[in-house]
């Protein structure tokens, strides 16, 4: 048989490394941001039209190119970073594998404009396709302009992949953010479409900070530094109280790169430990400087992951670094609110409470002479009113199951008469039909019902997001929703980013029953709110629903209006550990089955399970 392996021409070759380089716009935001800091700019300038799907532009001042290495630059492993295998363990710069600029040439339309400090004239470069279509002499300020347009344009199947503008912008700006705040020592700035969207001066750590996230943010920051032999430490963590509910503000930089590692988040997050509302998250923005021969950057190929030789030490010493810090700043007393309900003494060892004990006056009235129907279901005579005498310490056994401690003296005898009444009630035709349509909620989480083949559990929080968001979305689409006037005007201060989210969901929320009075740069005005939606929880809805958008989930298709109604009715939901009264569980368990879609969330989740006699008989085997 004739021999079939060949070898791939470049430029196939450079179109299968760029699926593993260039996934979206911001992958090249990102690659041509490294080459200008590596190239020793001091200003930087990024310019994107239609979320970077049209044109990612990077101008920098730094060193150039010159016209042979401009050439060069876009061959496959074609790299100035490095020389030898060795170099690996000692790198100062971003890039090393050469293989950034070949990738995007491969995929894209690029232009390339670059000219070396003492060189009177510069090179323009335009290559499509990985085919060089001209090069020229030109004028051109001393650094380098590089313009990736019509990104995919020979690949549909990757182009018709791409987010909507919304989703890519995000993601654009997410790595514009990260490398900015890795080098306050540079300046930044970006435009989207014509307008600034980021004006970053040369400044202190800080101050970039303030710059990029909102002038809100400086009072939220505590200094964190450690300078060790092995490792230095700098930079902020947020205040607990700022803590958020998603996990947005989060930045590790190793040696100026931005990094991901769950392990020395947890580092941090333990060190607040005891300071955090459950389910928010602390900002953080945390330098760590360290010997490069003491990391391995290469174990992931987009190289936000990160490997260290002495994981243990680098966590003790972080979360000290920072715990060390939230008590020299004296945070802890300040959060006493945030106390765990659960570690409080049951209620019945409180003053005061404690005399409601010998209350259990019903036995004293109970005559076993006069009712002689009740005498007779409760199993008889004078012991059915001994029986409930210990009840009153069975109160107290449960007391440590309500973590609300909402309950009163009254729900529970309520609680106890129920029980004690439906155990006669087996006898009672009557009663038996009575009790199939009673309703129970365990540890204020689950809802739990009788149906004919057996039992129903139901997941009381997501119940509720289902019967929400069908109600939203309904009024959505009919666009008759109703709003209610605030008082005062509500003023929320917001970043640049998070305004613009909210911006291109403006008209939907308008139709749920939102009113905006001011949209500015960084805040905004709110006068009306839907019915449904009570004041204080406007600025969680609204930050949940920019954190949605933010993070939406990669497969699902992007509509503004059904990811507004998840969001919100999310926000909005019965939470788990409430507890309900019989009537609010009975109307939860009705409305739930009036939906649509009864049996999953907005997100895809079961809402209840079943359990039929069948399986529980297998149990008792
Ligand atoms: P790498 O960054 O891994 O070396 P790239 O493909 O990103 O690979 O770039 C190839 C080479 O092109 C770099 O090593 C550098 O010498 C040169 N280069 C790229 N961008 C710039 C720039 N903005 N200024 C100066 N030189 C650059
Ligand atoms: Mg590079």
């Amino acid at each position: 048989m004739a021999d079939i392996i060949q070898l791939l021409p470049d430029h196939v070759a450079n179109q299968i490394a760029a699926g593993e380089v260039v996934q979206r716009p911001a992958s090249v935001v990102k690659e041509l941001l490294e080459n200008a800091i590596d190239a020793g700019a001091s200003n930087i300038k990024l310019i994107i039209k239609d979320a970077g799907k049209t044109l990612v532009q990077v101008i920098d001042d730094g060193k150039g190119m010159s016209v042979t290495d401009a050439r060069l630059s876009f061959e496959r492993h074609a790299t100035s970073k490095i020389r030898t295998a060795d170099d690996l363990f000692q790198l100062n710069t971003k890039g090393f594998r050469g293989e950034a600029l070949a990738s995007i040439a491969a995929i894209a339309h690029v232009e390339l404009k670059t000219k070396q400090e003492n060189d009177d004239v510069g090179t323009a470069i335009v290559i499509e396709g990985s085919k060089v279509a001209s090069q020229e002499v030109v004028v051109t300020p001393k650094g380098t302009s590089l313009s990736v347009k019509n990104l995919f344009f020979n690949i549909p199947a990757r182009r018709n992949f791409l987010k909507s503008n919304t989703v890519e912008l995000r993601h654009v700006i997410d790595e514009f953010q990260r490398v900015a705040l890795a080098h306050p020592d540079l300046g930044f700035a970006m435009y989207n479409n014509g307008s600034e969207t980021f004006n970053l001066p040369v400044s202190k750590y800080r101050q970039r900070i303030v710059n990029i996230f909102g002038n809100k943010t400086n009072e939220k920051l505590v200094p964190v530094e450690e300078d060790t032999e092995v490792l230095k430490i700098s930079g902020f963590v947020g205040k607990p109280e700022f803590a958020k509910k998603t996990r947005g503000e989060q930045y590790f930089f190793v040696n100026n790169r931005f990094i991901k590692s769950a392990y020395l988040n947890h580092a941090i997050v333990s060190a607040f430990d005891g300071l955090l509302k459950a389910g928010t998250h602390p900002s953080y923005f945390i330098n760590l400087m360290v010997d490069p021969q003491t990391v391995d950057i290469n174990i992931h190929p987009t190289k936000t992951e990160i490997k260290f030789d002495d994981e243990h030490t680098l966590y003790a010493l972080l979360r000290s670094a920072v715990k060390h810090s939230l008590g020299q700043f004296n945070i802890a007393p300040v959060l006493d609110f945030e106390r765990d309900p659960s570690l409080d003494p049951p209620y019945t060892y409180k003053s005061g409470e404690a005399t409601e004990t010998p209350n259990i006056e019903v036995d004293r009235s109970f005559n076993p002479f006069q009712t002689e129907e009740k005498a007779r279901s409760s199993g008889g005579g004078r012991a059915a009113g001994y029986k409930k005498e210990p009840a009153a310490s069975w109160e107290g056994l449960y007391v440590g199951l309500e973590s609300k401690g909402t309950r009163t003296q009254q729900d529970f005898s309520e609680v106890h008469f129920e029980s004690e009444e439906s155990t006669p009630s087996i006898f009672d035709d009557e009663k038996q039909i009575e009790q199939a349509n009673t309703t129970y909620q365990i540890h204020n989480k689950y809802l739990v019902s009788t149906i004919k083949s057996g039992m129903l559990v139901i997941d009381q929080h997501r119940a509720h997001q289902r019967i929400l968001y069908e109600e939203f979305l309904k009024n959505m689409t009919i666009k008759e929703a109703v709003s209610q006037q605030l008082l005062f005007p509500l003023e929320l201060h917001l970043s640049k980013q998070e305004i613009a989210i909210i911006k291109q969901l403006e008209e939907d929320l308008v139709n749920t029953g939102f009113v905006f009075s001011k949209m500015e740069e960084e805040s905004l005005e709110i006068t009306g709110v839907p019915v449904s939606v009570p004041e204080s929880e406007v600025s969680i809805i609204l930050e949940q629903l920019i954190s949605d958008v933010e993070n939406e989930v990669p497969d699902s298709s992007f509509s503004a209006t059904d990811l507004l109604a998840k969001s919100i009715a999310k926000s909005l939901a019965i939470k788990t550990g409430q507890s309900l009264k019989k009537d609010e569980q009975e109307h939860l368990v009705n409305k739930l089955f009036a939906c649509k879609e009864p049996n999953i969330t907005p997100t895809n989740r079961s809402t209840f399970i079943t359990l039929s006699v069948d399986e529980l008989d297998k149990k008792f085997i």
